[in-house]
């Protein structure tokens, strides 16, 4: 039988201001700018939430972990992505690859390449060379540029796992 695969996206944006530390990937981030945000703020996690949430077509992160619940206040957004993962391996299906991008006019984030790219690969279960992170700036125009926001894409890839088939 031959292997199904699903595509997930998803997208994030937070306002930058007096908030929570900056945190990608779980990463804390020297010498940024806080995030307004009724979680951590974590763009990236929340992006990646949605792309699962998305292949599954499970709806959104908003109708899963709502903002004015205060269960999610300054809440670790690795759980997010945990919870939602685990439902997904329940359902059978299982993370192939992730391709993500932060746009942040700065600090410069190619230090922290490496080390998102670690800690996104343990929190999906697969290898470093399955995950991809890169980051553009809003070259100053725009409200990246002006830094008055942070935003995140994320497209990934699932595929059945052979335990699982139903049919
Ligand atoms: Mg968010």
């Amino acid at each position: 039988m031959a292997t199904e695969f699903r595509i997930g996206s998803g997208h994030d944006s937070h306002r930058l201001g007096q908030g929570n530390p900056m945190c990608l990937g779980g990463v804390a981030i020297e010498r940024a700018s806080e995030v307004v945000a009724h979680s951590d703020g974590d763009v990236l996690l929340h992006a990646l939430t949605d792309a699962l949430l998305g292949a599954m077509a499970w709806g959104d992160i908003g109708e899963w972990f709502p903002d004015t619940d205060p269960r999610y206040q300054g809440c670790d957004s690795q759980e997010f992505v945990i919870s939602v993962l685990e439902k997904i391996k329940q359902e059978g299906w299982t993370p192939v690859n992730v391709d993500s991008t932060v746009f942040l006019q700065s600090p410069k984030l190619s230090p922290y390449k490496k080390v998102i790219r670690k800690r996104l690969a343990s929190l999906m279960d697969i290898p470093i060379t399955s995950i991809s992170f890169k980051a553009k700036t809003g070259e100053h125009v725009g409200p990246i540029g002006r830094s008055e926001s942070i935003q995140a894409s994320v497209v990934l890839l699932l595929k059945q796992t052979a335990s699982s088939t139903h049919s």
